[in-house]
């Protein structure tokens, strides 16, 4: 393969090197630019020189400032790089560039499954909701029991899940930030793949009762609360026998349900980053934007989040806000998040990941630029606060850490079927919904083809224009949600822990 590099926007002094084993000294780019050295993949080389003090250009966005000369053809590492100060949350432009409706997308549908509250989900699952992580092995022994003795006679069930946390005691509930935790796992717990409803596993002495994780109630079936509280039975044997017992008669409820058509409506797609290169701004980011807009057109619901990765692009997303409430509701979460970072004497630098920074990826200036790709080019709908469930339609900024598996976590409150890009590579996988895995580079999905579903590396090397990959996701994502096709996180069972954002003190 001839030197290749890929160069975003036509103002941008650096480009990112294409080549799997990076450039040697001298060799020679089309166009004539030279490396001045040796230039791993998915770095930046220099298109032009670069003054000490002048600002390094990607995306069309300043991504820092060059604190050394650099010749043209040189390699731009991280350490040249100042970061430059986030934009002002004071003064950005609200709703000022809000894109018209994009035209609709009709006749896409899936294969779900209906739910008593309206909802559609994308697989049928029993759920097992604890109270408290002290009664998680138990549950976790029931599970298996259940998997063994019970679900082979129930073929229409999918799984035995249980919602196990590090939450529910030990915890100052009252305090604000507790809400977060506790709304997370009360909209997990009715989560559209549940039919809507748990099973619910208490201990008996924790401070997250049933009660205050669902304070209007909780109903399956013979209008009872489906509780087992440990500590009213007599010994592990007798519990597990409860527990047994509540999950084989919701088991014959489930097993009822069948897939019907649904409009594609009735999706809610969170995206998210994991193991993020420089590639993954150029090409499975914007893969999945095109992807998210078709998803918009169509009807459905489709969040981003990880509010680290956004802070840096904010200035990009508030003109598209769709109106001016949408964008304060936006500043306030990053304004939330700004205060979280400084209460622990923290900053938005702490966020990219040695990894990161292996490929290729300077600063969280360079990450979040290529992060937002994911959002697609429609305005953005709603804004919800973290733990919060999204009911909006179309595009949606759901606050979340950038943490792969809390994001994951806070995003399953609302989510249905999950979309997860990479550069340098991660098995995740959610027991609850499926997770699409999308790979920047074709290297990646070389290595695991195991774990990869979409290749969108293809668009780097000229093999796939981004909106071949956009629709090649798009209906690999309606072929997952019908149950046709399986993630190779489903193929192998790979379930990332959940570990719902807890703001809140420990006690
Ligand atoms: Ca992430």
């Amino acid at each position: 393969m001839d030197p290749l590099f890929v160069k975003v926007h036509s103002n941008d002094n650096v480009a990112i090197v294409v080549n799997p084993d990076g450039v040697g000294a001298g060799l020679e780019f089309a166009g004539g630019l030279r490396a001045a050295e040796p230039i791993p993949q998915s770095h930046k080389v220099a298109l032009s020189p670069i003054g000490r003090g002048e600002p390094i250009t990607r995306y069309g966005q300043m991504i820092g400032l060059a604190n050394r000369d650099i010749a043209a053809g040189g390699w731009v590492r991280e350490d040249m790089l100042d970061l430059p100060s986030a934009p002002a949350l004071d003064s950005l432009p609200l709703a000022t560039a809000v894109p018209a409706p994009l035209p609709a997308l009709e006749g896409y549908t899936f294969e779900g499954f209906r739910n008593p509250d309206g909802s559609a989900g994308t697989k049928n699952i029993l759920g097992i909701t604890t109270t408290v992580q002290c009664v998680a092995p138990t549950v976790d022994y029931a599970v298996r029991r259940i998997r063994a003795e019970l679900l082979p006679r129930f073929p229409n069930v999918d799984d035995v899940v249980a919602v196990t946390h590090t939450y529910g005691c030990g915890v100052a509930i009252d305090a604000p930030g507790a809400t977060v935790p506790i709304a997370t796992l009360r909209h997990i717990s009715r989560h559209a793949n549940f039919g809507g409803a748990p099973l619910v596993v208490s201990l008996g002495c924790e401070k997250m009762q049933p009660a205050r994780l669902f304070p209007s109630g909780l109903k399956i079936f013979d209008e009872q609360p489906q509780v087992v509280r440990l500590q009213d039975q007599r010994g592990f044997g007798d519990t597990v026998a409860a527990i047994l017992r509540y999950a084989e008669k919701r088991l014959e409820e489930l097993n009822r349900r069948r897939r019907v058509t649904v409009p594609a409506s009735e999706l809610n797609v969170g995206l998210q980053c994991g193991g993020s290169d420089a590639f993954s701004g150029v090409t499975c980011n914007p893969a999945v934007g095109y992807a998210a807009d078709l998803l918009v057109r169509a009807g459905s619901t489709v969040m981003f989040s990880e509010v680290t990765e956004v802070r840096d692009a904010v200035h990009l997303l508030t003109p598209r806000c769709a109106n001016e409430q949408v964008a304060r509701d936006l500043i306030r979460e990053m304004k939330w998040y700004d205060d979280y970072l400084s209460r622990g004497s923290a900053d938005r630098s702490a966020n990219p990941t040695p990894g990161n920074k292996r490929g290729g990826l300077s600063n969280v200036v360079e990450k979040a630029l290529g992060s937002v790709a994911k959002a697609g080019t429609s305005a953005l709908a709603a804004v919800a606060s973290h733990g919060e469930r999204v009911t909006a339609k179309g595009l949606v900024f759901a606050a979340t850490p950038a943490s792969d598996f809390i994001c994951g976590t806070q995003q399953l409150a609302s989510m249905n079927l999950h979309v997860f890009t990479t550069g340098e590579g991660s098995p995740y996988g959610l027991a609850m919904v499926p997770v699409a895995k999308v790979s920047s580079r074709t290297a990646l999905a070389e290595k695991w083809p195991d774990l990869i579903d979409v290749d969108a590396g293809k668009i780097a090397t000229g093999h796939a224009t981004i909106e071949d990959v956009g629709w090649e996701l798009f209906r690999f994502l309606l072929d997952v949600a019908s149950g046709r096709k399986k993630t190779w996180a489903e193929h192998w069972g790979l379930h990332n822990a959940l570990a719902p954002f807890n703001p809140g003190p420990v006690t």
